[in-house]
C-alpha cells in the first residue's frame, strides 16, 4: 500500500522537512505545494534543500513517483471571462512545471479549473487551449487533472469531461488524471463500489492515466458537490469503503494521499495511515488528538 498524505514545505527545511514529516508519519508517499497554496509567490529551487531530500528518499526507499507536486488552487486554466487570469495560469504552470521536475517529483496536480459565467463548453476549450500553451515541458514530468465535486462552475465533475479534456491535449504523455475519492463521491460516483467505479473510469479513460490518489472522507453525501473532507472513517464515505479503495488490487502502484483536515490543530496523518495499513478503524485515535489540550 503506497501510502502518504499532504505536508508543509517550510523554512528552514523545506523538501527535506517535507520528506521528514511525511516519513514521522509512516508514509511512504507525499504532497506539498511548492510555496502558500492561495498564492503564486514561489521561492528559487536551489533554496529548497532538494539534495537532502533525494537523500532522505533514496535512504527509504521511496521512488520520485512518491513525491508528489500540487498546484495552487487559486489558478484557473479555465477562466474565458477574465483572459488574463487564464494567462497567469499558464505562465505560473511553466515555472512550477519545472520547479516540480528540479524538486525531483513526477506528478503535478492540477485542478482543471472553473467556467465562472461562462459554460461548460467554452470552459473546456479554455483549459485545452490554454494547456497546450506550455513549452518545454519536461519529458518525465505528469501533469495529472483532478476530479472536482462540482462546486460552482468547476470543470472535472466526470469522467466524461476529463477525457474530452484529455484527448484535446497536444502533449499527451505529460497529462493524466488525479483521482479524489471525496470529490468523485460528493459528484455523484459509489466510491463504495470503488471496482465499478474502476470500471467505469477504464471505459471512458482509461486505467493507465490514473496516477494519483486523494483518499479522503466527505463531510457530505453523495451527490451532494460540496467538496468539505472529512477524517478517515469520520465521513459519509466510511473507513471500510476508504479501506477497500486503499488495498484495491487495481491501484496496487498509484500512491494515495491523504488531505484530511487536521484535528485540534494537529495532523492525523500518523493514526489514520496505522489504520489503513492494519485495516483496523479505531475511533478512539482520532477522538484522543480531538480531545488532548
Ligand atoms: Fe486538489
Ligand atoms: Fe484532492
Ligand atoms: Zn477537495
Amino acid at each position: 500500500m503506497i501510502l502518504g498524505c499532504h505536508v508543509r514545505m517550510t523554512a528552514p527545511d523545506f523538501v527535506e522537512g517535507s520528506v521528514r514529516e511525511a516519513l514521522s508519519y509512516g508514509a511512504d508517499a507525499m504532497m506539498l505545494y511548492t510555496g502558500a497554496p492561495q498564492n503564486t509567490v514561489r521561492r528559487p529551487t536551489a533554496q529548497l534543500h532538494i539534495a537532502g531530500a533525494r537523500e532522505l528518499m533514496r535512504e527509504n526507499h521511496i521512488p520520485s513517483g512518491n513525491l508528489i507536486v500540487h498546484a495552487p488552487y487559486l489558478i484557473n486554466p479555465a477562466n474565458s471571462v477574465k483572459p488574463e487570469v487564464a494567462e497567469l495560469a499558464v505562465q505560473f504552470l511553466n515555472s512550477e512545471a519545472q520547479r516540480t521536475h528540479e524538486i525531483g517529483a513526477k506528478y503535478l496536480i492540477l485542478h482543471p479549473g472553473s467556467y465562472t459565467t461562462s459554460d461548460e463548453k467554452t470552459g473546456i476549450r479554455t483549459v485545452i487551449s490554454q494547456l497546450n500553451k506550455l513549452d518545454d515541458l519536461p519529458v518525465d514530468l505528469v501533469i495529472c487533472l483532478e476530479t472536482m465535486a462540482g462546486k460552482g462552475s468547476e470543470l472535472g465533475t466526470s469522467f466524461e469531461q476529463l477525457e474530452e479534456i484529455l484527448s484535446g491535449l497536444r502533449s499527451t504523455e505529460n497529462y493524466g488524471i488525479c483521482l479524489d475519492t471525496c470529490h468523485i463521491h460528493d459528484a455523484g460516483y459509489d466510491v463504495r463500489d470503488f471496482d465499478s467505479v474502476l470500471d467505469e473510469f477504464d471505459r471512458i479513460i482509461g486505467l493507465r492515466h490514473l496516477h494519483v490518489i486523494h483518499l479522503n472522507d466527505s463531510r457530505n453525501p453523495i451527490g451532494s458537490h460540496k467538496d468539505r473532507h472529512a477524517n478517515i472513517g469520520e465521513g459519509s464515505i466510511g473507513f471500510d469503503a476508504l479501506y477497500r479503495i486503499a488495498s484495491n488490487r487495481r491501484t496496487e502502484s498509484v500512491p494515495k494521499i491523504l488531505e484530511t483536515p487536521y484535528i485540534g490543530g494537529k495532523p492525523p496523518y500518523a493514526a489514520e495511515i496505522e489504520m489503513l495499513r492494519k485495516g483496523e478503524y479505531d475511533p478512539e485515535k482520532l477522538n484522543s488528538l480531538r480531545n488532548a489540550l
